[in-house]
């Protein structure tokens, strides 16, 4: 199971309505992503999963929402105006912008290796504040949630009253000016972030900062990413930032490459020290850059020792975004339904290879693209029986439109693809955007469709799901088409629902279809509800 490549799921996510290329009709943005129909589904339901866990069913957690605009001074004692630099470098060839510590001294577009010093690139985003253009009126869309939530911790304190160990958490939208956005939704320069601080007393941390790497594994494995592809990787002291004691990434197995999901890191008393007035009074252990403009000390009265502290923060960091990749990666199969005969499979094989002569041969080609669409038609044609399906993938690649054999290629392969295999998106149900298929055996029988659509409209209205009815086509490929969305449960209303059929006795039943076992069984319609909240949990 999984995505074997990145080509896999941006063709689906495209094809079927879950991330488009931003502002494509302007011939995009980079480092922007719409989410579409399906997308915003799924994201909305991995936000709602993680709110769930960390705020709804925890004792010690609040949560907030602050403005993405803040006072430009929160920037500057944060650190970021200061810090939130990336070397880069500029290609004296091609004039491309890198990552020095991305590259290893070679261009990766012309493969020049003239390349300037590296220079700091501050990654905020400047904007201007307000209508009249005065050189101190701007601030940065915010680079990380945090800072939103440090400015407040007075505020969350007093109107709550608190004790520690508590946390605050927030989603919300970040910008960073990435110099090389890439792998789709992985790399952005506008993002969503999912983050906690957890507060709590200086000398119980490192227990804490324990605590919470577990918690965070155990959390991304319920929402369905498996053990073998996550990886706590502890960073070494001289990968640390400055304001950390210790940090924990979790990697994921993405399909381009083992990365960071998410950070969990001790920040000691950095942040509330470096947000405070008055810090020669605080006792800090960090070393923070004197405050010149803050009106509060960001402490906690502690009422068993009578004295007032700067709690410690222990701050798990995880990309909403890179969080829906992973899913998608995770739960990507393509599958045999059955096995496609030699006779079946030859013909496939011969235009397949026909295709791939053709991009070798085209000269108007990109050099990128041709390499991308051969190196991707080889994988599929080295395991065709396996790999078929990818095909389709292959086909809405960048540059394949324009090859003149690419039609009869599609052409070859589409029949065969909907009769022997089912690309499917095993999601956990909580996460799946689609929830229920209701669809009717015919789309041309009154009764059969009125049927199908009071159901739907009675699921509909239990607000609990999202619910789509769908008679575009023949059962199995609308079944093959929920399959490819990551739909669990498919209903289907046919002739024993009416009490027409073969068996009176399924009269006013329907048959529920399970998305992974392909499983079938009769539901009598009163029951519906109560047996899909049940499989839901
Ligand atoms: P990287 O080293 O990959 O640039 P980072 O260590 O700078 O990431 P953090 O500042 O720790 O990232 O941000 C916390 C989380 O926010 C990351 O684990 C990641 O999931 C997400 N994130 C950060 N930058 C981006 C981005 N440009 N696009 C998408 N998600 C991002």
């Amino acid at each position: 199971m999984a995505a074997q490549t990145m080509e896999q799921l941006v063709s689906l996510c495209k094809r079927r309505g879950f991330i488009f290329p931003g502002s494509a009709v302007y011939g995009g943005l980079q480092g922007t992503y719409d989410y579409g129909p399906l997308g915003v589904e799924l994201k909305n339901n991995l936000k709602l999963a993680w709110w769930r866990a960390n705020v709804w069913e925890r004792e010690d957690m609040e949560g907030i929402d602050a403005a993405i605009l803040m006072n430009k001074l929160t920037w500057r004692y944060s650190g970021h105006e200061e810090t939130f630099v990336d070397p880069m470098v500029d290609c004296k060839n091609c004039k491309m912008r890198w990552r020095a510590d991305q590259i290893s001294g070679k261009c990766p577009n012309c493969a020049s290796t003239e390349l300037t010093e590296p220079r700091p690139f501050n990654l905020m985003f400047k904007t201007q504040i307000g209508p009249v253009p005065d050189p101190e009126s701007f601030s940065y869309l915010r680079p990380e949630t945090a800072q939103g939530i440090f400015v407040n911790f007075k505020h969350v304190l007093d109107s709550t009253s608190r004790k520690l160990p508590f946390g605050i958490a927030q989603i919300g939208k970040a910008f960073r000016n990435e110099i090389t956005p890439r792998n789709f939704i992985f790399r952005v320069r506008e993002f969503e972030q999912m983050e906690i601080e957890f507060f709590v007393r200086p000398g119980e941390d490192e227990a804490w900062h324990k605590k919470w790497v577990e918690d965070r594994i155990n959390w991304w494995l319920s929402v369905g990413l498996s053990r073998e592809n996550l990886e706590p990787y502890h960073q070494k002291p001289n990968e640390l930032a400055h304001y950390a004691k210790a940090t924990v990434d979790l990697l994921y197995r993405f399909p381009h490459g083992l990365e960071e999901l998410e950070g969990i890191a001790n920040r000691t008393d950095y942040d509330l020290g470096s947000h405070s007035k008055d810090q020669g009074s605080l006792g800090l252990k960090a070393r923070v850059s004197p405050n010149s403009h803050s009106t509060d000390k960001l402490t906690y009265f502690d009422p068993e020792t009578k004295q007032h502290v700067v709690p410690f923060v222990i701050e798990p960091s995880a990309g909403v975004d890179r969080g829906v990749l992973a899913l998608l990666s995770e739960a990507y199969a393509e599958e045999q339904v059955k096995p496609a005969p030699v006779d079946r499979l030859k013909p496939v094989e011969e235009a397949l290879g026909t295709f791939l002569k053709s991009v070798g041969r085209n000269e108007k080609l990109p050099a990128q693209a041709k390499e991308a669409l051969l190196a991707e038609g080889e994988r599929i044609a080295q395991s065709l029986g396996e790999r078929l399906p990818s095909i389709a993938g292959l086909l809405s690649m960048p540059g394949a439109e324009g090859i003149e054999v690419a039609k009869k290629l599609r052409g070859q392969v589409d029949p065969v693809i909907d009769e022997f295999y089912r690309t499917v998106l095993h999601f956990k149900p909580h996460l799946a955007p689609i929830k229920v298929a209701v669809l009717p055996l015919k789309k041309n029988h009154p009764e059969i469709v009125s049927t199908a659509k009071s159901i739907r409209r009675k699921l509909q209205s239990t607000g609990a799901m999202r619910i789509v009815y769908d008679d575009t086509g023949a059962i199995g490929k609308l079944y093959r088409r929920q399959d490819e969305i990551g739909t669990p449960f498919c209903i289907t209303v046919d002739f024993d629902t009416l009490g027409e059929g073969k068996d009176a006795a399924l009269k006013n039943t329907v048959t529920v279809r399970h998305r992974d076992s392909m499983a079938q069984e009769r539901v009598a319609i009163s029951e519906l509800e109560a047996y899909l909240r049940e499989k839901m949990q």
